[in-house]
């Protein structure tokens, strides 16, 4: 009862994680089926024994649904409850009708079951923590295997007709057991939440809440780890952002803002880092890319976003974005160096029309990328051969 007080009063300071109130609704549960049943010792009525097997084998299905829910994220109800049920109805009724023997062997065979399941459900998501989730299912299979011996002694006996709650080594075994297993499960549960909270408020730092990209702090979070010797880093600024605001209203530059974001994702790799710095200016950093392939990735970025048609009661409209590229060229260059660099070349392709990708070329100068450059090159001709 002190474990499910202590659930409760964790959920009450986070609220976010359910799995807790969840937690402390099963050892209740528990508990006060185990309570019943010590009742049922001192006075073996069936009906009294049927009421504590079925409060504990509903008990038991939560502490399977739990598992679930930390998996999942998802109590599954309905599970958990036709589980109970069908459980409950194995375990109680020989016990109605005077097989108590029969209904004892059920339940250690419902536990043994039930407890496996939820050591496999904790070990599936032991990529989370794997040392406390480890022993967090060891925990659970050592409570299912003392489950074991109970049955088989009262196999053994073949009294299917006992009268009382059985008492030998196993069940003194079983019951040691469980409720050493008990508190540590109670402990590395509330551990485990608390991880999971700090996860999120860390997750929550580095994502901007609009795009779902990672923000302007991951990126320099993770600069170092991200810019060796052979990267590259791509600045994007939507082009006329401000018009698309004026004329469509805010709410539509949100949803360009995300549709831009959604692209930047599709179009990178799963080790490239997608970063809205702010307002309409974004970041992709490729790690061990070259230029060539930055000035791939970027056109690429810039054609897929050209192509995309929003809706507004003005009528349908497109957008374009501008890029500038830079490269990690010596060992002293830094986060800063090549934002500094991949803004100057952003600033070219503004400069000379928008909707393009500039490079930031070696030593000092800016250039249109080569698609680009071939395409001006084309236009100038063109130009020529008018005129
Ligand atoms: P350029 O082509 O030179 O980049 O011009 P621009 O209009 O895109 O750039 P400017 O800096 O003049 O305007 C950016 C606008 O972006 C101004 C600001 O109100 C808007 N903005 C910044 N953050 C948000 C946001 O989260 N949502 C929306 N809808 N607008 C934003
Ligand atoms: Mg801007
Ligand atoms: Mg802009």
């Amino acid at each position: 009862m002190g474990l499910g007080i202590t659930f409760f009063s964790n959920w009450l300071v986070t609220r976010s994680e359910k799995f807790l109130i969840n937690w402390g609704i099963t050892v209740t549960l528990l508990t006060i089926g185990a309570l019943i049943y010590g009742f049922y010792t001192e006075f073996p009525s069936p009906l009294i024994g049927a009421v504590a097997y079925t409060i504990l084998v509903f008990g038991l299905s939560l502490v399977w649904g739990v598992s679930r829910e930390f998996r999942c994220g998802t109590l599954p109800h309905r599970a958990v409850f036709t589980i109970a049920s069908y459980a409950s109805v194995a375990v109680g009724l020989p016990m109605l009708i005077g097989f108590d023997g029969i209904s004892y062997i059920f339940l250690n065979f419902v536990a043994l079951a039930i407890l496996l399941s939820t050591a496999r459900d904790y070990w599936l998501s032991r990529a989370e923590a794997p040392l406390s989730i480890g022993v967090l299912s060891s925990f659970y299979i050592l409570i299912a295997a003392s489950f074991i011996p109970c049955a088989v002694m009262l196999l053994q006996s073949r009294d299917w007709h006992l009268g009382h709650a059985p008492s030998n080594w196993a069940e003194d075994l079983n019951i040691g057991v469980s409720l050493a297993g008990l508190v540590g499960i109670g402990a590395i549960s509330l551990m485990l939440n608390q991880v999971r909270v700090a996860r999120g408020h860390k997750i929550d730092a580095e994502t901007d809440v609009l795009t779902g990209l990672f923000n302007r702090r991951a990126l320099f979070v993770r600069a170092t780890a991200i810019l060796n010797s052979s990267a590259a880093f791509i600045i994007f600024d939507i082009d006329c952002f401000k018009e698309i605001n004026d004329l469509h209203g805010h709410l539509k530059g949100d949803e360009v803002l995300r549709a831009f974001g959604q692209i930047l994702k599709e179009c990178s790799r799963a080790e490239d880092l997608a970063v809205r710095l702010g307002g309409e200016e974004f970041a992709l950093a490729l790690p061990r890319s070259t230029m060539a392939t930055a000035i791939n990735v970027a056109e690429r970025i810039c054609t897929y976003f050209s192509q995309r048609q929003f809706d507004s009661a003005s009528g349908e409209f497109c957008s374009t974005v501008s890029g500038g590229i830079s490269c990690v060229e010596g060992k002293s260059d830094n986060l800063e160096v090549l934002l500094h660099r991949a803004d100057e070349a952003l600033y070219m392709a503004k400069r000379t029309g928008k909707n393009r990708v500039a490079v930031r070329g070696h030593p000092e100068e800016c250039e249109l990328s080569s698609k680009e450059q071939h395409t001006r090159n084309r236009a100038d001709a063109l130009n020529q051969a008018v005129n």
